[in-house]
């Protein structure tokens, strides 16, 4: 059994409400959202950080960027506005060391951020 709460979310182990799930990106609503639509988009295989993309996974993140796209146009927010975020190591806040791309609308967003 994996120690990684999201890896748990995509083998089905712990449940989520899913958006969106093409078998290799997988779409569900944050447990704690921050605006009236939270997303979580994620590669259903392990990647910790940002920092440990490989050139070979360039096609990935695209595909986690357009099931964005149809995400946001599913929910409705393609035109009033979305944000993207991903958050790597301390700084940045990241919790969940499985790559995870935050989709926020649905109010107004602040920026830049606090
Ligand atoms: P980050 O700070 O970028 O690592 O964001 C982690 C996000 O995962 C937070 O917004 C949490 O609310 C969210 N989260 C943690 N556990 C779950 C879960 N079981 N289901 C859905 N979202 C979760």
């Amino acid at each position: 059994m994996s120690d990684c709460i999201f890896c748990r979310i995509a083998t089905g182990e712990i449940p989520a409400t899913t958006l969106y799930d093409d078998g290799e990106i997988l779409a569900f609503r944050d447990i704690n959202p921050e605006a009236p639509v939270h997303v979580l988009l994620i590669p259903r295989r392990h990647i910790a950080t940002l920092n440990d993309l490989a050139a070979a996974d360039a096609t990935l993140i695209g595909r986690l960027y357009l099931a964005g796209k149809q995400v946001a146009a599913e929910l409705g927010v393609a035109e009033s506005g979305y944000r993207t975020v991903i958050n790597c190591n301390r700084d940045a806040g990241q919790i969940v060391f499985h790559i995870h791309m935050h989709l926020l609308a649905g109010r107004e967003l602040g920026w830049p951020p606090g």
